[in-house]
């Protein structure tokens, strides 16, 4: 059962449909969807299920005929797509229509863990932009973390800092995204135990959230800089409300976006409405504004003394890696690679950030042996010399469990291992043994689906 008080306080809102609304939720119908990794595209990237279709507002979401068990799925664990909510994809809009992709962008995603917008905004930037994918929770920045990684782009950095800690970095982002906190009633479909968790005070509370994020996250917006905001709630409180705020009180225009009428997206006074009798899928809120007051930042030059390697080391490097112009740095012995045009904008935030992972982890250089890091293999910087061994389903599943694997291999040492041309990680093959590297915390701890 719906809570009375939340849908008494949605009459009168654009769209709203009261037996629609109620319908949809006693339905128990359920939307799955998926998003494709433009970067790892091919045939073999959708799951078994099939697909029910295109998401209409973005190129690479499908809906799944039925959900399937994703964990079973090695390309999943590949990163070749991630499981998203449909509605959600609609930041593909916002981004495409109000800023120049093709540019080189500096995006800040404030509340991403566990990762869905971050790694759809990755896909959309160019390889010259930097994506900052930030999670204020500790606990929730290693799975912010790891899906970053499994998605194998290089220009993300991923922090662990409060909305206010951005403060410091007045002027300095194109685009700021607000994917906020809030009371989640637009989930209660797929959640229906949120629903006992729902309250007015609740809305209330989370209404107050979202105007202290904002605030706080307001300067470091540039001139003319693109602030998306949204929440998978449907309460007034927490959308139009928080939209006419920001616009008494920050120095903002809202931003209209162009919508198919047969997509049913409702558009209220300052945003963008999904009702899940209208979509095919959840309840959402997005609108966007662009700043126009501040200015651009010139950045300053960093302070940071970094850990280069040595000409030695960088050989040793460089035969696992792409010739692409990467900057070489240890970190907590760790090398990492940093595409040469955002190394000093990377520099500089690290000065000012709780940095948790910025490029690409390659692995640990000992004397002059390398050990590579699962990260690489997930990544666009692997040197495509790297030998490589295909795996059946059966051995696939066995591998992600970090079990003992029996394979052929005709040489020793490392190599990867692909599930229909996919990589899932790092082997290490002995004269009378193979050690899988597959890392632990990633294993699949179940048995069986
Ligand atoms: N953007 C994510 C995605 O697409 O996968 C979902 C984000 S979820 C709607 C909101 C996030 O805000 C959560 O990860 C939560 O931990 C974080 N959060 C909670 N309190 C916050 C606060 N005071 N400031 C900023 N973020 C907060």
């Amino acid at each position: 059962m719906l809570p009375e008080k939340l849908v008494s306080s949605l009459e009168g809102i654009e769209g709203f449909d009261k037996e629609a609304f109620e319908k949809v939720h006693a339905s128990g119908e359920q939307i799955t969807s998926i998003r494709i990794n433009p970067f790892k595209n091919s045939e073999a990237q959708i799951p078994p299920s099939g697909v029910g279709g295109a998401v209409p507002w973005t190129e690479y979401g499908y809906y799944l005929a039925e959900r399937p068990s994703f964990t079973f799925d090695p390309l999943f664990h590949a990163g070749c797509y991630y499981v998203q909510e449909a509605s959600s994809m609609f930041i593909e809009q916002a981004l495409k229509q109000t800023v120049d992709l093709s540019k080189p962008l500096k995006v800040l995603d404030l509340c991403a863990a566990p990762g869905g917008k971050s790694a759809h905004i990755q896909s959309l930037i160019s390889e010259d932009s930097l994506l900052v994918s930030n999670e204020v929770i500790r606990s929730r920045v290693n799975i912010l973390k790891d899906n970053i990684i499994k998605w194998g782009a290089g220009n993300v950095v991923v922090s662990n800092n409060d909305p206010k800690d951005f403060t410091k970095l007045e002027n300095y982002f194109d685009v700021i995204v607000v994917d906020a906190p809030c009371s989640g009633s637009g989930l209660f479909r797929r959640d229906p135990e949120a629903i006992n968790e729902w309250s007015e005070n609740n809305v209330q509370l989370c209404s107050q959230r979202q105007q202290r994020i904002i605030a706080d996250v307001f300067p470091a917006l540039k001139k003319n800089g693109i602030l998306i905001y949204c929440t998978c709630s449907y309460s007034k409180e927490e959308d139009e409300d928080i939209c006419k705020w920001m616009m008494e009180e920050l120095p903002v225009d809202n931003c209209r976006l162009a919508i198919d009428k047969i997509w049913n997206i409702i558009e209220s006074s300052t945003g963008y409405r999904f009702w899940p009798d209208k979509v095919k899928g959840e309840g959402f809120f997005l609108a966007c504004f662009k700043k126009t007051e501040g200015d651009d930042r010139i950045m300053k030059k960093t302070k940071q003394k970094v850990d280069s390697l040595n000409k030695n080391e960088i050989a040793v490097i460089k035969n696992w890696v792409k010739k692409k112009s990467a900057r070489f740095i240890r970190y907590h012995d760790t090398v990492y690679a940093i595409a040469e045009k955002l190394s000093d904008e990377i520099t500089f935030l690290s000065d000012h950030l709780q940095i948790v992972y910025k490029g690409v982890a390659t692995g640990l250089i000992i004397r002059d042996k390398f050990i590579p890091d699962h990260a690489l293999a997930m990544s666009h910087l692997l040197a495509e010399t790297i030998p490589a061994i295909q795996l059946d389903y059966n051995m696939s599943i066995k591998y992600l469990q970090k079990k003992e694997i029996q394979t052929k291999a005709d040489r020793t040492g490392w190599q990867l291992v692909q599930f229909n041309g996919h990589n899932l990680g790092w082997i290490n093959v002995l004269p009378n043994r193979i050690n899988n590297y597959y890392p632990k915390e990633l294993r699949i701890l179940k048995e069986s689906e």
